[in-house]
């Protein structure tokens, strides 16, 4: 295996150039590398300061999860809370989550809520895609072999009000069965957005709809609200859960977190 460690972006993009598979933390790769998936050519980021920088709405792909559950935005950070074990955060970044794409990616559904780009750099300049843009798949991305995921952009004015959480088969070190995050603006504008329980993270406007009608957490349509959700996720039946007990989780996950949005608008 071609190894090189990149000291600055131009560096890494040549590497890139010549075919290699960018590594950041390691902590979804080498999981591959250790079930026989060797890559030919690989080149390690961790020295590339440019990835590592935060600059007001722009998080760089290198940012650890030790770095946002301190300094994310908070729904972005009780995601990061979840991520792993504090061995997994302090190596494991925004951009190799984003890179790897996975259904259950808890940095995922934050960006869809947010409607974040994906900054895409390669010799040919920088382009970025939208989050629906960006996510294809089941693991897959619009991104080129050539093109390094160098920042995360997200809006220049964030919703007051954001909560994430999860639902999985224990409190920590856990993928999640249904993890979502519901964001709401002091215009009664919400954003309901659910990761694992479709191949990409996705957003159900009919819920948004509805719940931008709504003010009292107390609220009988937050049945509707609920009932939407749940009719608007893709889950399938995997070894962690079944599609009911998904489509289930989404709709009370979703009406928990909006619950606690109205709260604290009515605090
Ligand atoms: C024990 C354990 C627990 C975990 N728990 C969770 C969890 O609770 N929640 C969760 O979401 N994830 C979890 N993960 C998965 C993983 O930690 C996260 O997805 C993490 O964010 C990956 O970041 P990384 O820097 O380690 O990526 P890497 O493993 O280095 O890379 C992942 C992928 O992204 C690509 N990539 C990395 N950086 C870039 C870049 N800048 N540009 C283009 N491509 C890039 C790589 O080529 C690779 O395909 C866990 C993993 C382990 C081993």
């Amino acid at each position: 295996m071609d190894f090189v460690v990149a000291t600055d972006l131009e560096e890494a993009l040549d590497a890139l150039g010549r075919g290699a598979l960018p590594l950041a933390g390691g902590t979804d790769l080498m999981v591959g590398v250790n079930a026989g998936q060797r890559p030919d050519n690989v080149v390690a980021l961790r020295r590339v300061r440019e990835l590592r920088q935060r600059n007001g709405q722009r998080i760089g792909a290198g940012v650890t999860w030790r770095v946002i559950e301190d300094e994310g935005p908070r729904a972005l950070a009780q995601a990061a809370r979840t991520v792993g074990s504090p061995q997994i955060r302090n190596a494991g970044t925004l951009g190799g989550n984003v890179g790897t794409a996975s259904p259950a990616g808890d940095g995922l559904p934050f960006l869809a809520a947010v409607d974040a780009e994906i900054e895409l750099t390669s010799r040919e300049g920088v382009r970025t895609l939208r989050w629906d843009e960006f996510f294809t798949g089941v693991k897959e991305t619009a991104r080129r072999t050539d093109e390094l995921i160098t920042a995360v952009v997200l809006p220049a004015a964030l919703p007051g009000r954001q909560e994430f959480a999860k639902i999985g088969v224990r409190n920590a070190m856990v993928i999640a069965t249904v993890a979502c995050v519901v964001t709401r603006a002091d215009d009664g504008t919400t954003t309901v957005a659910l990761g694992s329980v479709a191949p990409t993270p996705i957003r159900i406007p009919e819920a948004e709809e509805l719940a931008k009608t709504l003010s009292d957490p107390g609220s009988a349509a937050l049945d509707e609200f609920q009932h939407l959700v749940a009719a608007g996720v893709r889950p399938i039946t995997d070894h962690r859960s079944t599609e009911e007990y998904r489509r289930h989780g989404a709709g009370v996950l979703a009406r928990r977190l909006l619950t606690r949005c109205l709260r604290e608008g009515a605090a």
